[in-house]
């Protein structure tokens, strides 16, 4: 598998994953030129996109994914309830209706290479997901945009070989900056964000196996990744690999399939 961390944070999210033959996209708040620019670049090639995955609706994860569908005629996946109270993102957005699947959490879908089990996440965006996946006898596991880790997240990503975890900011950072106080409740509310030791516990307790970390969705404002890096360095037991995606940034893996 070929995956790439195309960018993360509040400027754009797009998660790229690719085993050369088929590939799935997971959100896509980015222009489609930077996509397909990036892509091509990476040795990926866009008619190898099988489906999108969205978590949700907020304009970072999907500003692109109407013009991206409809210029390759590809599946986008949304929850059945995001479907249904995020009608007038999706009209703007002007999705072609037969080309939008909607499912229920807990089902597993079935694309060409993948086969990607959705899981509810707790964000202001009704019916937001995260996603864990199997692909070459691999398991991979994504959330980000989540006020609290939610139960349905632990077993898929212990058995995960890796895992993108939103770590979004540092709670003192968070408690002292400038940002007005029914946002900083927005942020750390239940349907916010995960902050740095929510993340890093989470992450600990799930890499147990030895699974690879990518913190991703770092606040601009609230976060550094010095700060999520020196978190790491002092909570995720040594030899495990992890990562911090520094906002806007390109970052690339790979894993083997399994023999
Ligand atoms: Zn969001
Ligand atoms: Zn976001």
């Amino acid at each position: 598998m070929h995956y790439l961390v195309l960018t993360t944070g509040s400027c754009g999210n797009c998660y790229i994953f690719s085993t050369g033959e088929d590939t799935i996209i997971i959100d896509d708040g980015v222009t489609y030129r930077k996509i397909t620019e990036k892509m091509a670049e990476r040795g990926i090639s866009t008619s190898s996109i099988r489906a999108l995955f969205l978590t949700h609706l907020h304009p970072d994860h999907s500003k692109g994914v109407g013009v991206l569908q409809r210029k390759l005629g590809i599946p986008v996946y949304i929850s059945s309830v995001s479907n249904a109270r995020n009608q007038s993102i999706l009209m703007r957005q002007k999705i072609e209706r037969e080309m939008l699947r909607t499912y229920e959490f807990g089902e597993t879908i079935e694309v060409p290479g993948f086969s990607v089990t959705p899981f509810p996440t707790s964000h202001d965006s009704d019916g937001s997901a995260g996603y864990s996946f199997s692909s070459g006898g691999r398991e991979y596991f994504l959330m980000t945009d989540t006020g609290v880790v939610p139960d349905e997240a632990w077993e898929p990503a212990r058995r995960a070989d890796v895992e993108f975890i939103e770590a979004n900011y540092d709670d003192g950072m968070l408690d002292g900056g400038s940002y007005p106080e029914f946002l900083k409740q927005r942020i750390r509310g239940e349907r916010g964000h995960l902050s740095n030791a929510v993340a890093m516990d989470f992450a600990k307790r799930t890499a147990e196996r030895g699974n690879s970390l990518y913190f991703v969705h770092l606040s601009a404002n609230n976060n550094t990744p010095q700060i999520v890096r020196d978190l790491a360095r002092r909570e995720v037991p040594s030899g495990i690999f992890c990562k911090v995606c520094e906002r806007g940034e390109l970052f690339e893996g790979f894993t083997d399939e399994e023999e």
